[in-house]
């Protein structure tokens, strides 16, 4: 089989080795005579998966004590609703930086339930300055999404806020590509299938002290208390994507972690920016450097006409899924954990044979 470079922004592309321990036991799972994705979740063997997945992300992101793993479902789009429902409490208002396409419509998921008060300009999609998150001691919490996979766009440094406010961040698609500080975040949250193996699993990381703020009318299911007390297993957790997401971990320990992840993600996302800032306006990407995100380069070529012809050249070279997000359109290479650098290069190096034949 050859494979090609996926740069999907997600699902995405996963490490080569972990599909191929999945294919290996999918039928008879390590001598068991039986698939895992057909045994009880309250058996021993998958009892052991999820409880070792949770420990070797503790290994990976060194999450402390205070801070409780939650496999849960529904994405990200869950979580939008599911952060107001348990966080609230009895303040008012919420904080919410827009930045981009993500943040905004988890804003307008808490306007829902609570007073939104929005930082930033939501008309456009930008990182504030750090000096403009100004919180009040009262809201609920301060939220954050710390890349936008949409647009391109991802926080170089953390929020300020009163440290009794807590601070919350979607980082569906940075996951594991950095370390998070947990001093400073109350609650993170990821859908997996960007960063952490396959659709169907939303992983929460959360202070235990925020456990048991949601009012007695949050639906169960929408409770983090009620999956904090099960151990994730108040109901049927999705054993299939946590046994990947089992696998997925061990390869980053294997690969030398998150820090090695970081290192990985900046060279080949370094690669592809300059290729487009020596590009003389050929290519175009005007987010400022410092927030230009490591995941997903987003940029459109100057010349529209061609782009078309750009996602059809460089998915017959084996460079596949190129096409910008439907609402902003463009181009947008998703450079994930598993992307191999030899990917990043094969895309530099295609963007530039294009830009000789039509520059
Ligand atoms: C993809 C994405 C979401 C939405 O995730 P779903 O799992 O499809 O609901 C939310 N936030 C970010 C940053 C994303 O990249």
């Amino acid at each position: 089989m050859s494979r090609v470079f996926n740069f999907a922004a997600g699902p995405g592309i996963l490490p080569l080795p972990v599909l191929e321990e999945v294919a290996a036991n999918l039928v008879d799972y390590h001598d068991q005579g039986m698939s895992l994705i057909e045994m009880s979740h309250r058996g021993a063997v998958f009892s052991q998966i999820i409880r070792e997945t949770k420990d070797l992300l503790r290994e990976l992101l060194r999450i402390p004590d205070t801070h409780d793993v939650l496999f849960l479902q529904g994405g990200g789009h869950t979580q939008f609703a599911m952060v107001p429902l348990n966080l609230l409490g009895a303040a008012a208002e919420a904080s919410y930086i827009v930045s981009g396409i993500w943040s905004k419509k988890a804003a307008a998921e808490a306007a829902k339930f609570c007073h939104v008060n929005v930082i930033g300009t939501p008309s456009k999609s930008a990182i504030p300055a750090a000096e403009s998150v100004v919180v009040a001691n009262d809201a609920a919490y301060l939220y954050y999404c710390m890349n936008e996979t949409v647009n391109g766009l991802e926080f170089n440094f953390v929020p300020q806020c009163p440290e009794c406010v807590p601070l919350v961040a979607d980082v569906s698609s940075d996951f594991l590509s950095r370390p998070i500080d947990f001093k400073r975040h109350a609650l993170v949250f990821a859908g997996a299938q960007k960063n952490f193996g396959p659709a169907g699993l939303t992983v929460v990381i959360l202070r235990k002290d925020l456990l048991g703020l949601a009012g007695d009318t949050c639906p169960t299911m929408l409770n983090y208390q009620i999956h904090a007390e099960a151990a994730s297993m108040y109901n049927t957790p999705p054993t299939f994507a946590i046994w990947v997401a089992n696998l997925v971990c061990k390869w980053l320990i294997q690969e030398g972690g998150v820090e090695v992840m970081d290192e990985r993600a900046r060279a080949r996302s370094s690669l592809i920016y300059k290729v487009i800032d020596q590009s003389e306006g050929f290519f175009v990407n005007t987010i400022p450097e410092r927030h230009r995100s490591r995941m997903n380069v987003v940029f459109t070529l100057a010349e529209s006409a061609l782009i078309d012809l750009f996602i059809k050249e460089a998915d017959a070279q084996g460079l596949k899924n190129l096409k910008g997000h439907r609402s902003v359109g463009g181009l947008r290479a998703s450079l994930y954990n598993a992307m191999p650098q030899e990917g990043a290069v094969k895309l530099a190096q295609f963007m530039q044979d294009f830009m000789q034949r039509h520059g």
